[in-house]
């Protein structure tokens, strides 16, 4: 006779979590460069910011490099989903690279903002992490009229020409709230500052906020799966911890999850970045089933489907192939 099954310990696994159009574009560029032009292909930086899929990709004969000078003249190689500064379009051109461009086109879009409001000469202030790659692309594109504004503290360090001809631009990957915490103290001295023509942190972004806003109050403990490096994998965790989740955790494998974590806790909130394939989700699923949280709720707080083309001279040499 079947066992009554016993009431397990609760796991709120959030929607949206996991792989966004634009990641899933750049990868799929990668698969397809393998497929159309053989391995090796060269990619620039982390094609996303996650170490599994990084090692996949490089035991497919994905070779990562750090800069285009690292790759043979004349080799084809792709630009990660983060975005590059034209700079490094050039530098491709003079070593006579075959680049595929891999930008999410919501990056692209923050980098043609940058385009035009220096082109009208705005003091332009970008809010984002120092250092990230994608605030070095975006910066490259107007590094004369760009200031970063790295959170709420940098606000009151910013200077411009005229406060009447100023604009704030996003990194697409930051905590919403923190944005316009940033956004209010530099309006307290800049009141005419102008806000981006749409919203620079994007859809992904904030639906995993959102839902992870809605569970982390129930949450004893919330783990997130995403790499160190992941800038919104980051702040996923953080945005846990200030809705009220217990504790919060970021690892890149399940295996990584230590038991002192679990022990004591009745529900933990599941979710993981936009550069994360969902197997990874599941194996800490099944991790955390081993240790009595079998009762799964997921919870859901918006339906994405939206998804990207492939980049133009990839599809062009595709289409050629076939
Ligand atoms: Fe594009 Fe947003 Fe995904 Fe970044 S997180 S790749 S901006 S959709």
């Amino acid at each position: 006779a079947q066992a009554t099954p016993q009431t397990g310990k609760r796991v709120l696994l959030a929607k949206p979590r996991g792989y966004c159009a634009g990641v899933d574009r750049a990868v799929q560029t990668v698969e397809e460069a393998l497929t159309l032009y053989g391995a090796p292909i060269y990619v620039r930086k982390q094609i996303v910011h996650n170490k599994h899929v990084v090692r996949t990709l490089e035991a497919k004969g994905a070779i990562f490099v750090e800069e285009n000078e690292e790759v043979p003249e004349g080799a084809t190689v792709i630009f990660s989903a983060h975005g590059v500064a034209p700079e490094v379009h050039e530098q491709a051109r003079a070593r006579s690279l075959k680049a595929i461009d891999a930008t999410c086109p919501l990056v692209t879009k923050v980098h043609h903002e940058a385009k035009r409001f220096a082109a009208e000469d705005y003091d332009i202030l970008l809010i984002g992490h120092e250092g990230h790659e994608e605030v070095i692309g975006t910066t490259g594109e107007a590094p004369a009229h760009i200031q970063l504004v790295d959170g709420p503290e940098d606000a009151d360090k910013v200077t411009v020409r005229d406060p009447e001809k100023v604009v704030w631009l996003s990194q697409t990957t930051l905590s919403v709230d923190e944005t316009m915490e940033t956004v209010a103290r530099l309006k307290k001295r800049l009141p005419m500052l102008q806000s981006p023509p749409s919203d620079d942190i994007c859809y992904a972004t904030s639906n995993r906020q959102q839902v992870v806003k809605e569970i982390a109050p129930q949450c004893d403990v919330v783990i997130v799966v995403g790499s160190r490096n992941s800038s919104n994998s980051v702040r996923l965790v953080e945005v846990a911890l200030d809705a009220g989740a217990g504790t919060g955790h970021l690892v890149d494998f399940a295996s990584e999850i230590d038991d002192a974590w679990l022990a004591g806790a009745g529900t933990v909130g599941l979710t993981s970045g936009a550069s994360v394939p969902d197997e990874l989700v599941q194996e800490v699923l099944a991790h955390l089933a081993a240790r009595g949280f079998t009762d799964v709720e997921e919870v859901v707080t918006a339906t994405e489907r939206l998804t990207f083309s492939l980049p133009q001279e990839l599809k062009r040499d595709m289409r050629t192939a076939a």
